[in-house]
């Protein structure tokens, strides 16, 4: 396993953030509500596709998921091990998170 997207620790904490500290060291912080807004199922990817072309033309687009109540992140679990599995508090739960995209979207 490559050490760079294998984690040695994964501390979510609900109502905060989600903590991965990797085998090689690095320490990556994610929000929800940034794991929300990146979330890698079809749907939320279409989703963001789209708002990338809406852009070009200067309209204004709303996001999607409920962003005026506090996001949390009502569960998760493993998948196998090489994903994490989210369920977000606007009823989102489609979103699988390999560890591989967690250390790809790692915001530095
Ligand atoms: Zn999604």
């Amino acid at each position: 396993m490559d050490p760079k997207i294998t984690p040695l620790k994964l501390d979510l904490k609900k109502d905060q953030a989600l903590e991965v500290q990797w085998q090689d060291g690095r320490l990556c912080r994610y929000s929800i509500s940034y794991l929300r807004s990146m979330c890698p199922c079809a749907q939320c990817r279409a989703m963001r596709d789209e708002q990338k072309t809406v852009k070009k033309k200067l309209t204004l687009t709303i996001l999607p998921g409920n962003y005026a109540g506090e996001l949390t992140a009502t569960s998760a679990g493993m998948v196998g091990n090489y994903a994490l599995k989210i369920q977000f508090s606007d009823g989102h739960d489609s979103g699988i998170f390999s560890f591989a995209y967690l250390r790809e979207i790692c915001p530095d």
